[in-house]
């Protein structure tokens, strides 16, 4: 499978970092406020068998960490962590078939954007990562529409064609523990 090169890695990095700043202007976060939901990005090349899916841009995987402390009577401590799994090959097939009018940075962008108010609305608990299928199609519209609002922030032409394009190719990665 097609995975991103040298000089799309870094492009992908850069839409992450362009999109934790635009989630935090639009809902007036700090980074850390962010962050405090943990999450990481990994392209397809480091991804694991069960978080590789075709048809989505990305998949988003929620694991839970039980970390046991050595005193067994203080019980364990644990947490959710969500990883946002670029599914490289389906977004490079995506520019490829939109010829000239729909370029990596702007799409890159709006995944990342898309992705990280998913992780902000998981990890707040204004949305349920195992709500019924139902539930999870209004909640991918809220998001893409968020997404799009976030969006405005900045001027960019090509960003109006993604949104208009793809909004219907993304969903919601399925639960991976
Ligand atoms: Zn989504």
């Amino acid at each position: 499978m097609r995975c991103f090169d040298r000089t799309q890695i870094p492009l992908a990095a850069r839409a992450f970092n362009e999109a934790e700043m635009l989630v935090c202007r639009y809902f007036r976060l700090t980074g850390d406020e962010l962050r405090k939901n943990r999450y990481e990005v990994k392209t397809l090349a480091f991804l694991e068998q069960h978080e590789v899916k075709d048809g989505a841009f990305a998949h988003l995987c929620k694991y839970t960490y039980e970390k046991r402390s050595v005193d067994a009577s203080d019980g364990c401590e644990g947490f959710d962590f969500y990883r946002v799994c670029l599914q490289d090959n389906v977004i490079l097939d995506a520019v490829d078939r939109a010829g000239s009018f729909v370029k990596l940075a702007p799409l890159m962008l709006y995944v990342a954007a898309h992705e990280l108010i998913h992780v902000l609305r998981f990890g707040s608990g204004l949305s349920d990562f195992n709500a019924p299928a139902e539930e999870k199609e209004l909640e991918e519209k809220l998001v893409h529409s968020l997404t799009r609002s976030a969006l405005k922030l900045v001027r960019h032409t090509d960003l109006d064609i993604v949104s208009e394009c793809f909004s219907g190719e993304f969903s919601l990665g399925d639960i991976c523990n």
